[in-house]
């Protein structure tokens, strides 16, 4: 049994979409790396548990959730009141939010309400896709990672990306993507929760555990390490 409980020892596998840097991405050699990746192996850690990470799309997280064929999911998701009726979030930990992304040299679009009749790439199944559907008369594009969904931009073949803030500024921080910049104000506040399967045994010794390395200082340097000036 765990050090924190009398929950099964794990392993616990862990489903992520590796291609949302810095929250999770796999390097060149093909191991997983992110904010996310540290923080939950960190958890892990802190409550006895080996975590095994396995690589499934976005939309196929919350699903496999369900399926319980993972124990856990961490993919810089958004805590919805939709998602809340199928899974159950850990307590948040980390503050976001969408931005618009448009080209470099486009000065007319500048808020949600100049999207509309514009054509839009988004992440399937994200909040971001979620957002595009609401602008009057745009065409929604939808791609299976946020860095293709940028790079449509990057191309020509998009008026603007609506995608998560921290990762948009990233990509364009990084030189991952060309020619695209952030405008106007964050359409949204989200907050990031590890989703478990629904009245999961886990979801407790998770939340201790991550309140722990909030308290301990292990939250701070893992933050400090992927967004630190
Ligand atoms: N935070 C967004 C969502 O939950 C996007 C997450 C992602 O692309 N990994 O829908």
């Amino acid at each position: 049994t765990a050090p924190n409980g009398d929950i099964s020892a794990g392993p616990w596998v862990v489903g992520t979409e590796p291609a949302f840097p810095p929250f999770e991405s796999q390097s060149d050699s093909g191991e997983l790396e992110g904010f996310d990746i540290d923080l939950m192996q960190a958890i892990g850690e802190q409550a006895g548990v080996d975590v095994e990470f396995e690589s499934l799309p976005f939309d196929g997280l919350i699903p496999a959730l369900q399926a319980g064929t993972i124990e856990a999911a961490i993919s810089g998701m958004t805590i919805t009141e939709e998602r809340s009726q199928t899974v159950d979030f850990s307590r948040p930990y980390f503050r976001a939010g969408l931005a618009i992304a448009v080209a470099a040299d486009d000065s007319e679009t500048t808020s949600l309400e100049t999207l509309e009749g514009k054509t839009i790439a988004v992440q399937i199944g994200t909040t971001g896709a979620k957002m595009a559907g609401t602008v009057k008369d745009a065409k929604v594009s939808t791609f299976d990672s946020a860095p293709l969904a940028l790079q449509e931009l990057s191309n020509g073949n998009a008026d603007a990306v609506i995608n998560d803030a921290p990762a948009t500024l990233d990509a364009i921080a990084t030189g991952n993507i060309d020619g695209v910049k952030v405008v106007g104000e964050l359409l949204t506040e989200e907050f990031y929760g590890i989703a478990m399967p629904k009245d999961s045994p886990n979801l407790e010794a998770l939340n201790t555990a991550l309140a722990e390395l909030i308290e301990n200082g292990t939250y701070n340097t893992i933050y400090e390490k992927w967004f630190g000036a």
